[in-house]
């Protein structure tokens, strides 16, 4: 429970906050990675901390069915299906995207747990949130006339209630450090749809922690992120009716990484995932932890993260990212090499 507000906890938590002993003998820092792609449902990721508040609110109100929005390959909504079959309801994801030519990774496991899955392609006639909320609104009449109760969740469940799913976390890790004789860090967490990084803040900036949180934004956002976090802050401080403020320039975080667009295949990006595979045998995605892993190290060899400092990186999951066609495609190419049929 935090801010007044229960949750269904289901996760196992804590998840484990470990020490990257070859990366930290090479980059010179000392580096730990907190490992919430570990989390046990649906193949695990950061948005199973935010459903834990969610399916507590949709069960209070009677829900029966959780239905949610995003990309064709939303985790998100993977992770969405996987809690609604966990705690027996019904679910589906309406997606404003293309067919990807292939019932592949998030899309194939949302099927293997039952989940009804809407793409819907835009002709040009409307904008894409209009089609998404006309799509939603379709979807939803269509499974409450054949007597189901939808709970419609946000995209990248990054609403009020979402945030306190990384609140929470931020506290599990202080309290990890101590265990552990960690004084204080600087935390790297990925920004997309911003519930993961404005909790974490929240929580660090509510308890007084010794963390420091750098995010790494994954996609361009018009008008820059931090103008986008003051306006979902500004919402989240109104619905817990709390009396702490944060200023803009309190966040700290860079779009030096966002490489153009949002899930696109970044060769800089797939060398960030075969580097930390080969000396960690930890696998990140192309999507999200992958940007945030290449900013990281650009950041130590640029000097914003300085030689010695203690840094954690959130792992938020993602990996079935790596099945994608369109990742999947450029990684075979660079790899075939490695292939020996005899
Ligand atoms: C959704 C997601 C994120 C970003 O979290 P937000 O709360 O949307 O900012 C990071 N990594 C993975 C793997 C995700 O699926």
């Amino acid at each position: 429970m935090s801010l007044g507000h229960e949750k269904i906890s289901f996760i196992n938590a804590p998840t484990p906050l470990t020490r990257l002993d070859n990366l930290s003998e090479e980059l010179c820092i000392n580096f730990y990675m907190k490992r919430d792609d570990l989390t046990n449902f649906g193949t695990g990721g950061n948005k199973l901390r935010k459903l834990e508040y969610l399916v507590k609110d949709a069960k209070d109100k009677g829900a029966t069915m959780l239905l949610t929005v995003g990309g064709a390959q939303t985790n998100h909504g993977r992770l969405t299906a996987a809690v609604a079959a966990k705690f027996g309801m019904k679910s589906a994801i309406v997606a404003v995207d293309a067919y990807p030519g292939e019932i592949s990774a998030n899309l194939l496991l949302d099927a293997i747990m039952g989940c009804s899955v809407y793409l819907v392609k835009n002709d040009g006639s409307c904008s894409d949130s209009e089609l998404e909320a006309a799509t939603v609104k379709k979807v939803t009449e269509e499974w409450e006339a054949k007597g189901e109760k939808v709970y419609y969740i946000p995209v990248g469940g990054s609403n009020e209630l979402g945030t306190l799913g990384y609140y929470d976390c931020a506290v599990e890790i202080a309290e990890q450090m101590k265990e552990m004789g960690i004084e204080k860090a600087r935390l790297v967490s990925t920004i997309g749809s911003m519930g993961t990084y404005l909790g974490l803040q929240m929580g660090i900036k509510h308890n007084q922690l010794p963390i420091h949180l750098t995010g790494v934004a994954i996609s361009p956002k018009a008008g820059g992120v931090r103008s986008h976090l003051t306006e979902y802050y500004g919402r989240v401080k109104k619905f817990f009716d709390l009396d702490m403020d944060i200023a803009p320039k309190e966040y700290d975080l860079t779009e030096d990484y966002v490489f153009g667009a949002y899930n696109n295949p970044v060769k800089e990006v797939r060398e960030s995932i075969y580097y930390l595979a080969r000396k960690e045998a930890i696998i990140v995605d192309p999507c999200y932890t992958g940007k945030t892993l290449t900013g990281l190290l650009d950041m130590v060899k640029t000097g914003r993260i300085k030689q010695g400092e203690t840094v954690i990186m959130l792992h938020t999951g993602g990996i079935p990212g790596i099945y994608t066609k369109h990742h999947r495609v450029e990684m075979e190419n660079e790899l075939k090499g490695y292939i020996h049929i005899l």
